[in-house]
């Protein structure tokens, strides 16, 4: 499997001690999940290791979009609906918390640019507007743009800005925080495959896998959905195009340009739905090529693709994260799903999960309870 654009940046030699005694807290997953919580318990005086079947960021942490933003997977006037007023404010206004204390902890991984989220037709428009308005009618900041500037305006009718988002490099913001959880006392086990729960020693155990399977967790596995994204990276272009995340046609395509002038662009699962179910970490010539015609047509020429690749990101059918102790188990823990909009998520819920583990109330959690999806409705 090849390698995001993001991964290849050499990162800095993370190298952690072996814990001194057992450990209080064992962790499955070095993504922005694992580390986040591993940081956290360790910050509390609690003996953590870290184990990966690969490398720091080496799964979806590493190979996503770039986009942080606000908010969860669902429109926010959708999350009104769903969740409720008060629950919906609630929730939007905990990531955008969140999102602050990222920019504050992984410094240039992360760049507050803000996102652009576009609509891709008129019936697009007048969903975005409803969001945009809900969003504005309960003080959150957000800006309308219509109509748009080339190359936008050929293809999007309309478009909302979101202030507080952010663009970041996802690898090196995991890293980063992975750093932190290594000055906390954490020791990380790279290229270590956890087969079974008996092979740990800890009395509790937190599973961060997100998309990717990790066997480990009995009745819950295969309710986090694994899916497919697949990406490609450019060639240098020179003019700026593109200084913010753009998204659009309902989040399935996003893009942007990054420092070095690379248009990175991804999704398009909806070119080949039935495929993209899949924990298999492998890019389709279906996809890649309508990633492809897609950046030919808004750049108005082809542009040369220096690297090509794919994630596994975990699905929820309510958009909504599966975090807290998985029922029935003692020593079991869960922080993922979180339906393709991990960066933001992934942090806080690490941060949030390993909380509730040292004994904490967090009743923002409950929204978030893994016992909504074994108990019928
Ligand atoms: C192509 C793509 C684009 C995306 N774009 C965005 C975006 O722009 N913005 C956004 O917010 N989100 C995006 N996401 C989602 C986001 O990347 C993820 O939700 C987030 O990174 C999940 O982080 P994590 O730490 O929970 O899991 P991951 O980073 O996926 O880490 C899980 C780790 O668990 C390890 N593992 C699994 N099983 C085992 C085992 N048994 N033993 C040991 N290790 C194991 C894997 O090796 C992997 O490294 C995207 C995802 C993809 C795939």
């Amino acid at each position: 499997m090849a390698d995001s654009y993001w991964l290849e940046e050499p990162g800095p030699k993370l190298v952690s001690k072996p814990l001194s005694g057992r450990a209080d807290v064992e962790i499955v997953g070095a993504g922005t999940t694992g580390c986040s919580a591993a940081r956290t318990l360790a910050e509390a005086g609690l003996r953590v290791r870290v184990h990966d079947a690969r490398t720091v960021a080496g799964g979806a942490s590493g190979r996503n979009g770039g986009f942080a933003l606000r908010g969860g997977a669902m429109a926010y006037d959708r999350a009104r609906e769903w969740l409720g007023a008060e629950e919906a404010r609630g929730y939007w206004a905990l990531t955008e918390r969140y999102l602050e204390r990222l920019a504050g902890a992984v410094g240039d991984a992360l760049r507050p640019v803000g996102s652009l989220r576009l609509a891709a037709d008129e019936e697009e428009r007048d969903e975005l507007r409803r969001e945009y308005e809900a969003l504005r009618e309960d003080g959150f900041d957000a800006e309308w743009r219509e109509p748009l500037q080339a190359p936008l305006g050929r293809r999007f009718p309309a478009a909302m800005f979101h202030p507080p988002d952010a663009s970041v490099q996802p690898a090196r913001m995991t890293r980063r925080l992975a750093a932190r959880a290594i000055e906390a006392g954490v020791e990380i086990v790279e290229r270590h495959r956890v087969e079974s729960l008996d092979e740990l020693e800890a009395e509790r155990v937190l599973v961060a896998t997100d998309g990717y399977p990790s066997g480990l967790l009995g009745q819950l596995e295969g309710l986090i959905i694994p899916t497919r994204g697949q990406m490609i990276a450019t060639e240098p272009v020179p003019e700026p195009l593109f200084p913010y995340p753009h998204y659009g046609r309902h989040g399935f395509d996003y893009w942007q340009q990054v420092k070095d002038g690379r248009i990175l662009a991804g999704g398009f699962r909806d070119a080949d739905m039935t495929t993209e179910f899949t924990a298999e970490e492998q890019t389709t010539p279906t996809i890649q090529r309508a990633l492809e015609d897609f950046l030919v047509e808004l750049v108005g020429r082809p542009l040369e693709v220096t690297q090509r690749w794919a994630g596994i990101f975990g699905l929820v059918l309510d958009f909504l994260p599966v975090v807290g102790a998985v029922p029935g188990d003692g020593r079991l823990w869960v922080s993922g799903g979180y339906s393709g909009h991990g960066n933001v998520l992934a942090f806080m819920c690490g941060d949030m999960v390993a909380k509730a583990m040292l004994g904490k109330q967090v009743p923002e959690l409950q929204l978030f309870d893994p016992a909504r999806l074994l108990t019928p409705a």
